[in-house]
């Protein structure tokens, strides 16, 4: 064969390649036209998942998880081959572009379109802003169930709430509070429990994240070296991305309001308390004093929940988790959110006006 001939992998490789014009250009009309996703995709997405979902439910670990270990080593092996030997570097570099193509194509089909989906204030008719009056009056009242939440599970205001669950036990119970009729104007669709402790809970400590969704096999996966308080929370953003919901501050929101309408007392302690993070964070972006003020009628045993999770993320603050922060920000912006990680005021907004109309709590 003459060398400047392309072999199979190379051809197979430029036809990966040709397939990123047009998902390209899927992306931008999507972007102008979300209906047309909704019409189109949103029905393809919800078959392919609910068949991911449930094939890879059985499986106690996550699959994804072995998956992307061996695409780490499988890299480093490709990378060392690259250096060590020079003969055909051309067609090994387009093969593995193609890859690379082949890997995003997945992505986007699999999962990624979802970040064109129309906005979720504009899907529940909710203006994406709020006057500081109204955050004012919605926190005053969170923070009053709040603290009854909190009474709830405790004697005493000054005393954390322990959570004490099995792994099993915590993810039954997202997936039960998911199926609570009242959470959402319809209905969410979680067809079943598909929810997994990371492989990598570790690493993930050190780079700042508590949990991620595998876009190739739907699982949802969570970093069980977190407090137990937080996993509801976190589980529960995890399984809306499952849903189709991408973008992380509504996720958030969902993670939010699902945990708030759970029948289970510490879930929807750890979801009100989780909404009032945010609400206060906002109250002190607008008026530090006030905060002050407001924070001082918080139970002092929520203070401690708040302490603890900040404490464990303390314990692992390093150089990687502001990499992986900057990565992932790049990641967002990259993917239709253009302030990246620092968009979680949009979750307020949403809590905000969703109170008003629904009546969040
Ligand atoms: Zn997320």
């Amino acid at each position: 064969m003459n060398r400047y001939n392309l072999s199979k992998s190379t051809k197979t490789a430029l036809f990966f390649l040709s397939l990123l014009p047009l998902q390209w250009g899927l992306m931008w009309w999507f972007n102008l036209h979300p209906d047309d996703l909704e019409l189109y995709y949103s029905p393809f997405f919800e078959a392919i998942s609910t068949l991911q979902l449930y094939s890879l439910a059985w499986l106690p670990f996550s699959i994804g998880d072995v998956f992307y270990l061996f695409l780490v080593i499988w890299l480093a092996v490709l990378i060392y081959r690259f250096i060590k030997f020079k003969r055909n570097r051309l067609n090994r570099f387009i093969s593995f572009l193609g890859f690379c193509a082949l890997f995003y194509t997945l992505f986007n089909v699999f999962w990624g379109f979802n970040y064109y989906r129309r906005p979720l204030n504009q899907q529940l008719q909710l203006s994406s802003d709020y006057s500081t009056e109204a955050l004012v009056e919605f926190t005053c009242e969170l923070i009053e169930v709040a603290n009854a939440s909190h009474l709830s599970i405790v004697e005493n205001d000054t005393s954390a709430v322990n959570f004490n669950f099995s792994k099993s036990e915590m993810q039954n119970l997202v997936f039960e509070a998911y199926q609570e009729p009242s959470n959402f104007p319809n209905k969410l669709n979680y067809p079943t429990e598909n929810i997994k402790s990371s492989l990598l809970s570790l690493p993930l400590s050190y780079a700042g994240f508590s949990g991620y969704l595998n876009p190739f096999t739907k699982e949802a996966q969570f970093n069980s070296l977190m407090p137990q308080y937080k996993w509801p929370t976190t589980m529960a953003h995890e399984v809306s991305h499952q849903l189709g919901f991408a973008k992380e501050n509504e996720a958030n929101f969902i993670a939010a309001l699902v945990c708030i309408n759970s029948k289970h007392k510490y879930l929807r302690y750890a979801g009100l308390t989780f909404a009032l993070k945010y609400s206060l964070n906002d109250i002190y972006k607008r008026d530090p004093e006030l905060f002050k003020v407001m924070l001082a009628d918080v139970n002092e045993g929520i203070i401690k929940n708040y302490k603890t999770s900040r404490q464990f993320w303390e314990k692992y603050r390093g150089p990687s988790e502001v990499i992986m922060k900057q990565i992932y920000g790049n990641f967002l912006k990259a993917n239709n959110q253009p302030k990246g990680i620092e968009t979680y005021s949009y979750v307020t907004a949403l809590l905000v006006n969703y109170h008003n109309t629904y009546q969040l709590f």
